[in-house]
């Protein structure tokens, strides 16, 4: 398989290339140059199958022949290494729960698979390997986690000071060894700025090997179809195609299933859930991209408001607004209604939401007031105790936090405070080598 720049199609590179790499020297995104089809039979046998067998056959035709089919196996086999359950939540709602990772939400499966096919990639390699990131949270916690103890890389995590989750910081900043955390004094896009800027330092890139961890890399983006076909094969009406709610921010998780979807996995269609941020909902409405300046809300791994991988939905649907609209919704829902469903869902249905799967599951609910005789998946992307603080106000309770978690909360930080100065991040790089 080969994967071109979304900016230039003569510009063509393998997935060690595109995974390395990140983005293409033009920052364009990275495309399959065709999408691999599993046939009728394969679908009819899937509740037969293994989920490391699902995820195998699912990737192999991206990878082609960059990684050896056994090692691949072995990548796939840990990366879906604890449940992914499919809760029914009513009687035409359930819930694909992608919270069961190390770290609590569904960004855990990129970054394991990612981590390992970088892992590899870097022994034939004579330097070794930086990871650079900047996060809002959960994106530093997976890649933290993923790239734990791997040979040959280090992973440096910008995160802004005060504006993460306490259980988010406590993942991201206590593993220690090949881990390391900078706690920056000032706003994500001071973070996002700082790394951007390190990616552009011509004389920074000479000295040291340097890749990206974002969710525009195609070993973050490709696994992330592995759920879709999970939910699949759980699933007991298989001749009533579902609809699937995806909360959304970067797009990247949606984007996977519309993918998995071209690849033949039955879905009737998407809905993309936004928040306040809503640039896709009013596109599909006006035909007009106009982001506006990003808003702060309750589920703020979706405060986005120029969504990188939209570009990668518009491209599947070869830039035909229509075609995109008869196969996606978007919807964008309020602080006030995702707190009150979070409420609702838990007195009526005793099941307790996260806020960005609250924003899923309403968008969903919503949907099948207009279609009753559909029935719908909403993905639950992330576990509730990882925002207590937001969780508890609104159901009155304190929630108990599992065993897990609590070993990660009492363990020390190991992050250092800067101020957002370029200066600053490099003494810190250089320090690391
Ligand atoms: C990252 C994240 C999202 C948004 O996913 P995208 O792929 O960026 O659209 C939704 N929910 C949670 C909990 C997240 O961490």
């Amino acid at each position: 398989m080969k994967y071109y720049s979304l900016n230039n199609k003569s510009i063509v590179v393998d997935f060690k290339t595109a995974t390395i790499n990140g983005q293409a020297p033009d920052k364009g995104l990275y495309f399959p140059e065709r999408i691999p089809q599993l046939n009728k039979q394969w679908f009819v046998d899937i509740e037969n199958k293994s989920n490391e067998q699902i995820a195998f056959d699912v990737i192999q035709p991206y990878i082609g022949n960059c990684i050896p089919d056994n090692l691949l196996f072995e990548i796939v086999s840990e990366t879906v290494n604890f449940p992914i359950p499919l809760q029914p939540i009513t009687s035409s709602i359930s819930s694909l729960e992608l919270f069961h990772g190390p770290t609590l939400a569904f960004k855990d499966v990129g970054a394991r698979f990612m981590s390992r096919c970088l892992g590899y990639f870097s022994k034939e390699k004579e330097q070794e390997l930086l990871i650079l990131v900047a996060t809002s949270g959960d994106t530093g916690a997976a890649v933290a986690n993923g790239f734990y103890n791997v040979p040959g890389v280090k992973v440096l995590i910008l995160f802004p000071s005060g504006k993460v989750s306490s259980v988010q910081e406590k993942q991201l900043t206590t593993l220690g060894n090949n881990i390391h955390a900078l706690e920056v004094e000032g706003s994500f896009d001071d973070c996002q700025a700082l790394v951007k800027q390190a990616f552009f330092d011509k004389e920074l890139n000479k000295k040291v090997f340097l890749t990206s961890a974002n969710s525009i890399n195609v070993a973050r983006w490709l696994p992330q179809q592995f759920y879709y076909f999970f939910a699949y094969k759980q699933l007991a009406e298989k001749n009533n195609p579902p609809i699937i709610a995806v909360p959304s921010g970067n797009f990247g998780n949606i984007c996977a299933g519309i993918l998995a979807q071209q690849s033949g996995l039955p879905i009737q269609h998407f809905i993309a859930a936004c928040n306040a941020n809503d640039t896709v909902p009013e596109f599909l409405q006006t035909h007009q991209y106009t982001p506006k300046s990003t808003v702060a809300t309750i589920s703020n791994a979706m405060d986005v408001s120029d969504p990188s991988n939209f570009v990668r939905i518009q491209e599947i649907f070869q830039q035909n607004v229509d075609a995109i609209k008869s196969n996606m919704s978007s919807c964008s829902i309020s602080d006030v209604a995702t707190k009150a469903t979070i409420k609702s869902v838990y007195q009526e249905h005793n099941y307790l939401l996260d806020p960005h799967g609250a924003v899923g599951y309403l968008a969903l609910e919503n949907y099948l007031k207009e279609h009753p005789q559909q029935k719908g998946i909403f993905l639950e992307t992330a576990h509730p105790i990882k925002f207590y603080n937001v969780i508890e106000p609104i159901i009155q309770q304190t929630l108990s936090i599992q065993d897990s978690i609590k070993a990660t909360i009492n363990k020390p930080s190991l992050s250092k405070k800067i101020q957002p100065t370029y200066n600053n991040l490099l003494e810190c790089i250089e320090g690391l080598m």
